[in-house]
């Protein structure tokens, strides 16, 4: 990746434009802007981008056929943006292949911190985390893959066998949204017949140990019909 990581924003509202333009510069990042799925379109073929941030609610294409097109060819992150309100499939964005999504109004923070949890997803290959192969850590999280032992802010808690296989799942992905089938399908098997509610039960109780206050859990979240989520950016403890 280039020093400066190039952003395609894909946004039709100058106050957002002019907003980001000016957040992400200061950020490091270098945009450029196009106001409608065809311009998207026209400037990722002409150039390359390291993310493309995409409105969803565009003139002339909508931001969904925009993503799709850029995903027959690319495998760049995309980071899809929706307005408050607006009525969005959040499984249908994940299953067209895009990495997050974020709802306006949002702080630039948050946004900033998306952007780099992604990039960071893609320079790390999967399932092998930078540090060392055998353990994962985050927030405070320590999980050690070949000794099977998780830590909580140094204190060991004992997890079950699908426990850990969730959790271990949750933070290899940090800050991506895992759909409640793809968590089923990767620690049940895809042969799974029981109860979905199985899966609740298992986050419930991993809360229970990893997070200060289960009931406001900060750490793994739920994203509402569609599944869970281990916050890229912990809100503060
Ligand atoms: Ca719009």
């Amino acid at each position: 990746m280039s020093p400066e990581p190039a952003v395609l924003l894909v946004e039709d509202e100058e106050s957002f434009v002019d907003a980001l333009q000016v957040g992400l510069t200061r950020e490091g990042f270098r945009i450029d802007v196009a106001r409608d799925g065809h311009d998207a379109l026209e400037l990722f073929r002409r150039n390359s981008y390291d993310i493309v941030l995409l409105d969803l609610m565009l003139p002339k294409m909508s931001g969904l056929d925009v993503c799709r097109s850029i995903r027959a060819t690319s495998e760049v992150p995309i980071i899809i943006v929706s307005a408050k309100g607006e009525e969005v499939d959040t499984v249908l964005l994940l299953e067209i292949g895009a990495d997050d999504y974020v709802t306006k109004p949002y702080r630039l923070r948050e946004l900033v911190a998306r952007i780099r949890a992604v990039l960071r997803r893609r320079e790390v290959p999967r399932h092998a985390p930078a540090e060392s192969e055998d353990v994962l850590e985050y927030d405070v999280l320590r999980l050690d893959l070949d000794a099977r032992r998780c830590f909580v802010d140094g204190a060991e808690i004992k997890l079950r066998k699908k426990e850990f296989a969730l959790l271990s799942l949750l933070m290899e992905n940090p800050g991506r949204v895992l759909t409640r089938d793809v968590l089923i399908d990767r620690v049940w098997g895809s042969d799974y017949v029981g109860d979905t509610k199985t899966l609740d039960v298992h986050i419930k109780r991993l809360r229970s140990l990893i997070e200060a206050d289960p009931k406001n859990p900060r750490l793994l979240t739920t994203i509402r019909g569609v599944g869970y989520r281990l916050e890229a950016t912990p809100a503060p403890r």
